[in-house]
């Protein structure tokens, strides 16, 4: 659902790709490389949400990471655009081309090989094509752990989860996506490759350069391959779902349970009893862990890698009577520990499942924002009556990573109401939201990033300064432009 649609396209190269050029990718990548035909081409012209439906001349899908830099060093070239796709799960159009667009999309699904696991050293060398679950799967035959998490692992890629730093249900633990990376290798707008994969934990040898890669949303190079860090695999995990009094009460319960965890806090999701409901209705197989005369509930999980012990006890004899304290504190109205992994599992599928419900439920918009942890119930009272006061009607769904400061402050549009309609009102709804969520220190995008949805929103909000700063860094990368053309920044 878009936040808010740039007014107006930006100018991105034009240069149409000729049928020698056709001919030329052929030869790099083979005819299984090389989508031509408009029907194959749609999955990847159109983004997840399905509402943005974008053009390329052809999809080229390399194998290898010289076929990148041959692919990359032809389209630079002859000037043509390129749009990086890995999982083409991303929620703000950065890797759909914009319908102006006449160069290629270079999916880096067919690069989906494990390299190396170095299970003593902690490392994994992975391609950018690797799917995220497959990933975790791997770590978790090493008995290791790998600990991105996020609703669409499934289906997304590494290469994606690090060009758009992805958060997820982690975070609280083990950082964004980039806080998960040693090494990288990239191939860079005129095709030249860079090689920074190295596992290394120290290495203070000028500018860290993965980190300009990472959250760049393919605007200044494609990621080839990466090393990652891996973590002792989970092996005492209590998950408890909690009607709470309130955010404010959500915060407090944290706060409390990271000493009575004895640090062990995994997650902490705040979901609205609306964003519940809408998953119960739409995802079949979901059922209600708990019924209760409140709006607000919490998933919260503590792990360990400490395996539970006869007479000592594990996390769930530790979380029990910290529910219990919790209690009869008025912050938990009533909580059910999960005793098995289906109950587990539900949970988590509800909290996951809110995208996919909210698709299947009807039109609607979202902001993905951030703000210092302690003034999220504030943020939430004051942006719910700021965006009611324009639509009444409108159905707010709240939820977030609450531990990181992280809510996405969604809302489903009146019922009976269409896009177009919803549509409307969005440009007013997206400029109470943001300018709260600025003049409180917090950020218009937490985790999904900037892709074509939220450009005009960027340039908005970050001052000249950053932003001349930005567009130095891409000049100097990409002079042509060529690289994921549009997307973060208009230029
Ligand atoms: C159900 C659902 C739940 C989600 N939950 C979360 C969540 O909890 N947290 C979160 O952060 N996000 C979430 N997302 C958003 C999305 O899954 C993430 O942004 C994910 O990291 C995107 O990965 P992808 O492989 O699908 O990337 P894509 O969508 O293919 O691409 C995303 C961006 O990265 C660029 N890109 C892709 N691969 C490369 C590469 N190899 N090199 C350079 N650039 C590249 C693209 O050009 C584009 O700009 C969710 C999405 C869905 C559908």
């Amino acid at each position: 659902m878009p936040a808010a649609v740039p007014s107006s396209e930006p100018t991105i190269p034009t240069v149409p790709l000729t049928a020698q050029m056709l001919d030329s990718l052929r030869a790099i990548v083979g005819d299984k490389g090389l989508i031509e035909d408009e029907h194959d081409k749609q999955p990847f012209v159109i983004d997840w949400r399905g509402l943005l439906v974008g053009r390329a001349g052809a999809v080229v899908r390399p194998a290898s990471t010289e076929e990148v830099s041959k692919v990359v060093r032809l389209c630079h070239e002859h000037g043509v655009a390129i749009v990086p796709q890995g999982g083409n799960t991303g929620l703000m159009g950065g890797a759909t081309p914009w319908p102006a667009h006449t160069g290629i999309v270079l999916s880096l699904g067919r690069m989906n090989r494990v390299l190396d696991v170095d299970a003593v050293g902690y490392v994994m060398t992975v391609e950018a094509g690797c799917v995220l679950q497959t990933l975790q799967e791997t770590a978790a035959n090493h008995d290791r752990f790998l600990p991105l998490s996020l609703g669409a692992q499934g289906s997304c890629m590494i290469g994606g989860n690090l060009s758009t730093n992805a958060g997820g249900v982690q975070v609280l633990r083990y950082g964004n996506a980039r806080n998960l990376v040693l090494g990288l290798e990239v191939v860079l707008p005129n095709g030249d490759v860079w090689d920074g994969l190295r596992a290394l934990k120290k290495d203070n040898t000028g500018y860290d350069l993965k980190h300009l890669f990472m959250g760049a949303e393919g605007t200044l190079g494609i990621i080839t391959k990466a090393v990652l860090k891996l973590w002792p695999a989970p092996k005492d995990v209590c998950t408890s779902w909690l009607a709470i009094r309130d955010p404010r009460a959500a915060l407090e319960i944290l706060s409390d349970a990271h000493a009575a965890s004895e640090d062990n806090v995994g997650s902490c999701e705040l979901m609205s009893r609306a964003a519940i409901d809408m998953v119960l209705r739409h995802i079949p197989g979901t059922q209600d862990p708990l019924k209760a005369d409140t709006p607000w509930y919490l998933l919260l999980e503590w792990s360990s890698a400490r395996a539970r012990q006869d007479g000592t006890a594990g996390m769930s004899e530790k979380m029990a009577p910290f529910l219990a304290d919790q209690l009869e504190a008025g912050r938990v109205l009533d909580a059910v520990i999960a005793h098995t992994g289906n109950q587990s599992r539900n949970m988590w599928r509800i909290r996951e499942a809110v995208a996919e419900a909210s698709r299947a439920e009807g039109p609607g918009i979202s902001y993905d924002v951030s703000v210092a942890i302690s003034r999220i119930p504030e943020f939430i009272d004051k942006g719910t009556k700021a965006v009611l006061d324009i639509l009444p009607t409108i159905r707010p769904y709240p939820l977030g990573h609450i531990g990181d400061g992280n809510l996405h402050f969604s809302f489903m549009g009146p019922n009976g109401m269409d896009q177009q309609t919803l549509t409307q009102y969005t440009a007013a709804i997206t400029r109470a939201v943001n300018d709260l969520i600025t003049s409180m220190g917090g950020s218009i995008s937490a985790e999904h990033g900037i892709g074509m949805d939220k450009l005009d929103e960027l340039s908005h909000y970050r001052s000249k300064t950053e932003l001349d700063i930005m567009r130095t860094i891409k000049r100097a990368l990409d002079p042509q432009n060529i690289m994921n053309p549009g997307k973060v920044l208009r230029l």
